[in-house]
């Protein structure tokens, strides 16, 4: 008999491997057992209460089960269910955020990434605090509130002191009537120590993908370097809660992998966090393997159809309703469209995916020298913004929960409360009115400000949608900024 033990710290018994192997049997065995899916689509369903909605979410079993069926009615209920969760706690929103390079020196020698340390040609570069400044007024002037700082794994290049250093001059930007108000950080596992030291620099999310859980690919995939050892990166989430983080980000590198294997992984790690931490894990990104440099995402032969990625995002949606979902511009224009629809809360924007890729550089020009991977959606924010808003969402900038330490149980609890709208939806108005007011194009300016004038609408307290309302006014006449529930 296996141990598999979610208050478990270890992370062979919270994310076990024959565990995973006998879900995915279970799966197998069930997956044309339509009174059984039927009962789990139920039980996914948000149920409305007094005071707002409620989910149950789904174990790593009931949504392994509904990933691997193939029963033809079944899509078209995920997908149904799917969006009906995304609506009852994340309305019509999506947050909008973009990454920034720090440094791509790193010492270990993941297969998948070029930043790789046996990548001899590609060019090593870290910013000085002068070019951070730079990168931070160029992302300011196209509209971003909300970063994720992105760097290589190397202590003596980057060490936490220079990342700390990092957030504290992206902070101080002020730029025109700019400013980053939230730094998301997406570095190796680390100590304790150090995640109360990024905790205390006021980062928001701390984000670390996991690549693969599958623990004998994991090893084979990073060969060399610290990130070799699969129980450290595995246990890191819990060092960052022990640390003080309570937002993090778990990620999985579709195609590294078999995807039903991840996919069980993923929701094990979450059921891991909610029972040892009482909270489960703020965000999922799902990126995908993609060309860059070095690497071809063709030597990993676990690639999988837009369509199963599709279902992925969905079945992710149903097993942790509370949680954000991330899409990121390694996917194209046509896959985020289609993703939208899968239960995505926070996409990125305008993104350069290379060390100082952003200052001295033109909407439609990007250096590759460092780039980490490919970028497949490459339009500006102003672009990504209008498309947001032409298929119904409201893009929103806003970072006010993690400034009025809505963080962690706190976040989850507003989520669960129906004051959802009361609260996030008249942020996104208003942080969505300084972008268009300081930075969109004028077609951009007049589809945003008519969305505004509409959803304004759906603000239910007419006390909240007043001081909204005056609030807009004050932005759009008297360039006053930052106001938020
Ligand atoms: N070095 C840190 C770490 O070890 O977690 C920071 C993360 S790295 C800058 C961001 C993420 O990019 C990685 O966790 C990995 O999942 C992803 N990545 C690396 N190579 C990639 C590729 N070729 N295509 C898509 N994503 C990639």
């Amino acid at each position: 008999m296996y141990k598999f033990d979610p208050k478990s710290l270890k992370a062979e018994e919270f994310i076990n491997h024959e565990e995973i192997l006998a879900t995915i049997q279970y799966a197998e065995e069930h997956k044309n057992d339509v009174e059984l899916i039927d009962q789990i689509l139920e039980k996914a369903r948000p149920q409305k209460t007094a005071t707002g909605w409620e989910c149950k979410g789904l174990t790593h079993r009931e949504a392994s089960v509904l990933l691997a069926s193939e029963l033809p009615e079944l899509n078209e209920k995920l997908f149904k269910i799917a969006e009906e969760i995304k609506l009852a706690f994340y309305g019509n929103r999506i947050v909008i955020f973009a990454p920034l390079y720090l440094s791509n020196y790193c010492v270990n020698g993941c297969l998948y990434c070029p930043y790789h340390l046996k990548n001899k040609h590609i060019p090593r570069k870290k910013l000085t605090q002068a070019e951070v400044e730079a990168e931070v007024i160029a992302l300011q002037d196209m509209g971003h509130k909300r970063l994720a700082i992105e760097a290589g794994e190397d202590p003596v290049n980057n060490p936490l002191e220079y990342i700390l250093e990092c957030i504290k001059t992206i902070y101080s930007v002020k730029h025109k009537n700019g400013a980053i108000r939230r730094v998301n950080v997406n570095i190796a596992a680390t100590t304790v120590e150090n995640y109360r030291k990024l905790k205390e620099a006021g980062i928001g999310t701390y984000i670390l993908f996991q690549e693969t859980y599958h623990k004998e690919s994991y090893e084979t995939l990073h060969p060399t370097g610290p990130k070799h050892n699969y129980a450290y990166h595995t246990e890191a989430m819990d060092r960052a809660m022990e640390g003080g983080i309570d937002d993090v980000g778990l990620g999985v590198l579709f195609g590294l992998e078999g995807y039903k294997y991840e996919f069980a992984g993923l929701i094990m790690h979450a059921e891991h966090l909610e029972a040892v931490h009482g909270v489960g894990p703020h965000t999922i990104s799902v990126p995908r393997v993609k060309p860059a440099d070095d690497i071809d995402p063709d030597d990993f032969d676990n690639s999988l159809s837009d369509e199963t990625f599709e279902k992925i995002a969905a079945c992710i949606r149903l097993a942790v309703p509370y949680t954000g979902m991330i899409i990121s511009t390694r996917e194209t224009e046509a896959v985020r469209s289609k993703m939208l629809k899968c239960g995505i809360s926070q996409v990125s924007g305008g993104s350069r995916t290379s060390v100082g890729g952003y200052a001295g550089y033109s909407s439609d020009e990007r250096p590759h020298d460092t780039e980490q991977f490919d970028v497949s959606d490459q339009r500006s924010l102003d672009e990504v913004v209008k498309w947001l808003m032409e298929s119904g969402h409201i893009p929103s900038f806003c970072t006010a929960c993690y400034r009025e330490g809505r963080t962690g149980d706190r976040f989850m609890s507003l989520c669960k409360s129906g004051q959802i709208q009361n609260c996030c939806h008249p942020n996104a108005l208003m942080t969505l009115s300084e972008y268009l007011e300081d930075y969109a194009s004028p077609a951009t300016k007049e589809v945003g400000y008519k969305m505004v004038e509409d959803e304004l609408q759906n603000i239910p307290k007419e006390k909240v949608r007043a001081i909204a309302k005056q609030h807009i006014e004050d932005i759009r006449n008297n360039n006053q900024r930052d106001f938020r529930f």
